[in-house]
């Protein structure tokens, strides 16, 4: 049994990099930025006004109210053909371009016009620079706005507009297959006859898959026999990950670990000091990777998380591949006796300022209905026996976090 940071560094040391490809802006998000993107230019591009109203000297307001010929007006779009005299005023436009020599812009709130719009009176003073966006001040031609190995989000979807990226390098999506296993499952559409439940695992883990960007496959599900299974995993072998659910424990009818052998997997470990988990395969064929994930719903759920998704992000070229670790205070105490490090289903909410847990009423490593409510895992560390209420821990925040809030 290897601990947990031991074999998430082994799964990430065998796992690469897939090659890059381009798509389009509209088909980005969510995909892993392959490049880094540059500004083609500066950002504003132009002195530009921050506000409707009118571009002027501030030296001319310094006697406010004053009154100012309007020599001009420019809306989104155009560009001023004069520079602004002293003692003008140009009538400026949110986002158009101020005339050059003016040094603010007084909102229309702020003024009256006169005379048609021909002269306007400022009533107030206006502070040089104040609503005039300068050209550059936001970022320079040529700097880097994204860097390579950052998941394109809308708002750097917004970037990669704005400097002109209509198609962008990512990382490719890996392929997925998932194949589940026992005799005791069911389909989804199927009600289960006496003794059998339904499959479960494998529908967690193709959604899984595919929030950590990946393109999945379903292998379906097979009964715990030696040939059915090794049928089922040649398949498996066509895509970049195979991700097996069950059989990997030590029971007579656990299969996987044979199977694999069949095909010359090269098992790089088989058990982790992680609760709920333990069993947990990890092998290599080539470029290909292999996770055998324990067959109990929250156990496949946790393995898979804390190892699949950061391999399948890795291959995407991620930067960052792990799930945002905070610090929590338990709202009750948690024991942990199984001497692996334990990740603990909890609903994490702010409370006075601070992040405080609660651990989910579960009644174990099948309650897939507690674990739905959970949004973060608090992780109690092998030695630590039992943490008392009011202690600190360390939480993974799921990515269902900002989504879910963790009221009781
Ligand atoms: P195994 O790891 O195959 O020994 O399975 C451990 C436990 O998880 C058993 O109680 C199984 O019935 C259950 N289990 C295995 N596979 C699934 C699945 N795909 N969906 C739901 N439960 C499962
Ligand atoms: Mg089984």
């Amino acid at each position: 049994m290897i601990p947990v940071d031991e074999a998430l560094a082994i799964v990430l040391s065998h796992t690469p990099t897939l090659p890059t490809e381009e798509v389009l802006l509209t088909d980005a998000v969510g995909r892993v930025l392959a490049e880094d993107a540059a500004a083609d230019q500066d950002m504003p591009p132009f002195d530009r006004s921050a506000m409707d109203g009118y571009a002027v000297r501030a030296a001319d307001l310094s006697h406010a109210p004053v009154t100012l010929e309007v020599a001009a007006q420019v809306r989104a779009g155009q560009y001023p053909s004069e520079p602004l005299r002293p003692g003008q005023a140009v009538q400026v436009m949110t986002g158009a371009p101020v005339p050059e020599g003016a040094t603010a812009v007084q909102p229309v709130e702020k003024t009256r016009a006169l005379e048609g719009g021909r002269r306007v009176e400022f009533l107030e003073r206006v502070e040089t620079g104040a609503h005039i966006s300068r050209q550059g001040t936001e970022v320079r031609a040529g700097d880097v706005v994204l860097e390579r190995g950052q998941t394109i989000d809308p708002p750097a979807v917004a970037v990669l507009a704005a400097v002109g990226k209509g198609r962008v390098r990512v990382g490719r999506r890996p392929t997925v297959s998932v194949l589940v296993t026992g005799d005791e499952l069911v389909d989804v559409w199927d009600s289960p006859g006496r003794g059998r439940i339904r499959n479960s695992n494998g529908y967690a883990v193709q959604a899984q898959a595919a929030w950590a960007g990946a393109t999945v496959r379903s292998l379906g599900v097979v009964p715990d026999e030696n040939d059915r299974i090794a049928q089922a995993v040649r398949e498996g072998f066509a895509s970049d990950v195979l991700v097996i659910s069950g059989g990997v424990s030590e029971g007579v009818f656990d299969l996987v670990e044979q199977v694999l052998a069949r095909f010359d997997v090269g098992l790089l470990f088989t058990k982790v000091a992680i609760k709920p988990g333990a069993p947990l395969v990890f092998g290599r064929r080539g470029d290909k990777l292999v996770f055998g994930l324990p067959g109990n719903p929250v156990s496949a759920q946790v393995t898979f998380d804390v190892f699949v998704r950061p391999a399948l992000l890795r291959m995407q070229g991620a930067r960052v591949v792990t799930r945002p670790t905070v610090q929590v205070e338990l709202l009750e105490p948690a024991v942990n006796r199984s001497g692996r490090r334990y990740y603990l289903p909890a609903r994490v909410r702010f409370e006075d300022g601070r992040l405080v847990a609660r651990p989910v009423t579960t009644q174990g490593s099948a309650d897939v209905v507690a674990h739905a409510r959970a949004n973060a895992l608090v992780i109690l560390d092998a030695p630590r026996r039992r943490a008392e209420a009011g202690e600190r821990a360390p939480a993974l925040l799921l990515g269902n976090f900002l989504e879910r809030d963790g009221a009781d």
